[in-house]
């Protein structure tokens, strides 16, 4: 074991801290990486004060996570000192299941492991997350990041970017679809940039009329205020597909109206509380409304891999470790532009 630092959460309304914890030593699947660079995503958030009513505490966040490789294991083949890596969501997963034998390890039938708040199946302790030093990860589950990016704008695409790239993947967005993204943070803004590159035409759904012009030049061909009842309106029934990414509890009935025939709504954000769906407004026109999680391995080498070819990253603000509170507090305003990444050399050498 070696002593890591890192910055937790102790309870639901403490705020987060210096923590020292240990970490595993590399074993010979392991990849050891010093992080650079790690996303806030509001998953973080919602974990960090127990919104999902599961976190156990103390918990690290952070599961978007660039660093370089400083040790390997001796069964690693993959990745040499000093390459610089990804590590999303997952850490682990039982690799036999179908899910996982299909690379959708995020649906790992047998659960899979969090990269924090996860039960650990290296010991019986609880995974902790990028908000740290350090982390120990196998080699199966660590990412390649590709060198023509900007490694800081790079790491939230290992959540905001997997999670919106995925179903957009899935339901096969393309040209000739009209396609909705609802929510302009740090998942929406990645919608709206694949969505874009993948040929549809992408219309934005903020409550912020101070994000009109970005959405614009992140790629939305048009804003709709959320709040405009008669923009709303003009809508109705004009969409193949939209994906919401709304943080917080919404009129989820107000999009599923937007969709045209055989359209499909589907949901990414994850509020605390469930959202009422009026079943007429499904029925009526065969709707679909379903969910998506995170992505798989696979998936997201692919995603990565796409972003390195079209130049896609997120737009970013950097912050300090001890800026976390503060960065939260603003994502709780939907003041994101368009997701903050923490700069690990600021962490405090000791906890
Ligand atoms: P974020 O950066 O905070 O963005 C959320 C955006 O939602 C806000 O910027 C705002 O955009 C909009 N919004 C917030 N409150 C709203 C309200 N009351 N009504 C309508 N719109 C509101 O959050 P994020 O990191 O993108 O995460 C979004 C959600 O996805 C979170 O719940 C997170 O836990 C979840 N998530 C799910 C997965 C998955 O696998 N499915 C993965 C990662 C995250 P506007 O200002 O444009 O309205
Ligand atoms: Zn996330
Ligand atoms: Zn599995």
């Amino acid at each position: 074991m070696f002593a890591c630092t890192g910055y937790a959460a102790t309870a639901a309304d403490a705020p987060l801290a210096p923590f020292g914890f240990e970490r595993r030593d590399t074993g010979p699947e392991d990849v050891r990486i010093d992080i650079l660079f790690c996303g806030v995503c509001h998953s973080d958030l919602h974990q960090a004060r127990n919104e999902w009513r599961n976190t156990i505490y103390p918990c690290v966040p952070g599961h978007e996570i660039v660093g370089r490789v400083a040790e390997t294991g001796s069964s690693v083949t993959r990745f040499r000192t000093g390459d610089l890596v990804g590590v999303g969501c997952l850490v682990d997963s039982c690799r036999t299941c179908q899910s996982c034998r299909d690379g959708f390890e995020q649906y790992c039938e047998n659960g899979f492991v969090g990269t924090y708040n996860g039960q650990d199946r290296h010991g019986r302790g609880i995974t902790f997350g990028g908000y740290s030093r350090a982390i120990v990860v196998d080699q199966a589950f660590v990412l390649k990041v590709p060198d023509n990016l900007d490694p800081a704008a790079v790491a939230p695409l290992l959540c905001a970017g997997i999670t919106t790239y995925s179903p957009l993947r899935h339901w096969k967005v393309g040209p000739g679809q009209r396609v909705g993204i609802v929510g302009l943070g740090g998942l929406g803004h990645m919608g709206v940039k694949f969505a874009r590159a993948f040929g549809a035409e992408v219309v934005l759904f903020t409550t912020s009329a101070s994000k009109i012009e970005d959405g614009l030049r992140l790629g939305a061909h048009q804003v709709v205020l959320s709040r405009d009842p008669d923009a709303m309106a003009r809508e109705t029934g004009r969409f193949d597909f939209i994906l919401d990414a709304v943080a917080a509890n919404h009129d989820i009935n107000a999009y599923l109206n937007l969709l045209k025939r055989d359209g499909t709504l589907v949901q990414v954000g994850a509020p605390e509380d469930p959202l009422p769906v009026s079943v007429f407004g499904l029925l009526m026109k065969r709707r679909s409304f379903a969910g998506s999680l995170i992505g798989g391995i696979p998936e997201t080498q692919e995603m990565l891999n796409f972003c390195g070819e079209h130049g896609i990253t997120a737009d970013t603000e950097m912050i300090r470790m001890d800026q976390i509170e503060a960065a939260y507090e603003r994502m709780l305003r939907s003041d994101v532009k368009y997701r903050f990444v923490i700069d690990m050399a600021t962490l405090p050498a000791v906890a």
